[in-house]
């Protein structure tokens, strides 16, 4: 891999895959891919769309969000009114700047 000697990887872990898991994965593709690793630069794990747990979506929490809009002159958007995709995250402020502006 000559022509680039820093890769950046984003992986999806889950219960049963943790950091340490995830790292190995990752190593063993780089290595079957050609790579040579010399030095691991960063390694950060986050939550995955941390915002509302199944629980608290089906009682509603997404409806009552809604209610708070435009209250006090106040507006909500960003990916926690729609999902983890930027995509997503347009359609919902187009939604938002038509419905009130
Ligand atoms: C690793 C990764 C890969 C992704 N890949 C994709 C992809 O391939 N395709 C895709 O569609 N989506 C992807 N996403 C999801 C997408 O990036 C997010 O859903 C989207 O950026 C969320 O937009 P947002 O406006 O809610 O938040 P952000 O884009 O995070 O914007 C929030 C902004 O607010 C700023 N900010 C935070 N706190 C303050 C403060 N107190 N004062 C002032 N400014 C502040 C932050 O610096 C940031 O610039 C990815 C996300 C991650 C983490």
């Amino acid at each position: 891999m000559a022509y680039n000697d820093l890769i950046t990887v984003y992986a999806l872990g889950n219960d049963e895959i943790d950091e340490s898991k995830c790292k190995a994965i990752v190593e063993e593709d780089l290595r079957r891919l050609g790579a040579k690793i010399n030095r691991l630069h960063i390694h950060k794990s986050w939550k995955y769309f941390p915002h509302v747990d199944s629980e608290t979506m089906a009682e509603g929490f997404y409806d009552k969000l809604e209610d708070l809009q435009s209250v006090n002159n106040t507006y909500y958007g960003g990916e926690i009114m729609s999902f983890s995709s930027i995509e997503q995250c347009i359609a919902y402020s187009k939604y938002l700047v038509n419905k009130f502006f």
